[in-house]
């Protein structure tokens, strides 16, 4: 039985005293790969360095919709270097925050499509971060041609219909931790009715905890638990969420799995 988070932030801060550590809780709790999520400049080498001190961790750079103000002449060029380590594994996370609006809207928009643009050169999956930009991200994926990359909808909030059309679009749906909260708006409906061969699990470490770690610096391991309640809330077994999550994110990330040594890219 393996585990995979598909999307952590083990280069921020909140893991500087304690890194080893987390990456060992993991392993314990059955967790055989962590995505780690490079969102800005500074944050990219890090994310790469670990991936490349651990072999159970992969890297997933860009530029988040909060940092996509600070884009500049060199950007691009400098993702175009990094991305073509075979450690990196998709390119993200990239799209649209409209919550909390630290990058211009018009800002975020017009990068997003260049980051989609990017990606689709580079033959990487996006990881899409969209939050209160529902409308706005369908269209953009749709207008970009995103089916080309595919990837993943990371954190996903929309509504049924959305998650069908980007599952359609050749997407999988991520779960994080919120997915336990006692109230989730209807998330859990829809969890129910998504298919099990289009869903992914994460943490989006160090943020989202779920119960009984809620409000809680998160952590790899703590997938587990949002494996569980979707094991709950679609009636089947643990191992059987366990088992397609893991089969999900292996395709999507383009790894063939053997346990005699770590993962390698598909040739
Ligand atoms: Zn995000
Ligand atoms: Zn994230």
């Amino acid at each position: 039985m393996m585990l995979i988070d598909s999307h952590s932030h083990l280069e921020m801060p909140e893991f500087k005293k304690d890194l080893e550590a987390v990456i060992q809780r993991a392993k314990e709790s059955g967790v055989g790969y962590i995505f780690t999520v490079g969102t800005e400049k500074k944050d990219w080498t890090r994310a790469l360095e670990i991936a490349h001190s651990h072999p159970s961790v992969y890297a997933i750079l860009g530029v988040h919709p909060h940092n996509v103000k600070e884009i500049d002449d060199r950007t691009y060029s400098t993702l175009r270097d990094l991305c073509r380590d075979g450690k990196v594994r998709a390119y993200g996370e990239i799209g649209l925050d409209f919550y909390r609006d630290l990058s211009p809207r018009a800002v975020q928009l017009m990068r997003f499509r260049e980051q989609i643009g990017l990606a689709k050169e580079l033959e990487l999956p996006i990881v899409v971060h969209d939050r209160e930009a529902h409308q706005e991200t369908l269209e953009i994926l749709k207008s970009e041609k995103a089916e080309k990359c595919g990837g993943i909808i990371h954190c996903f909030s929309g509504d049924y219909e959305m998650a069908k059309e980007c599952i359609e679009m050749g997407f999988y749906i991520s779960i994080p931790g919120t997915v336990t909260f006692k109230n989730t708006g209807g998330f859990q409906e829809i969890i129910k009715r998504l298919p099990l061969e289009s869903l992914l699990i994460e943490t989006d470490a160090p943020f989202l905890a779920p119960v009984p770690f809620r409000g809680k610096r998160n952590e790899p391991s703590y997938v587990r638990y949002t494996a569980q309640k979707v094991a709950e809330i679609k009636k089947i077994s643990f191992e059987k969420v366990a088992e397609a999550t893991t089969e999900n994110a292996l395709r999507v990330f383009k790894l063939e799995f053997s346990f005699s040594s770590s993962p390698h890219p598909v040739e």
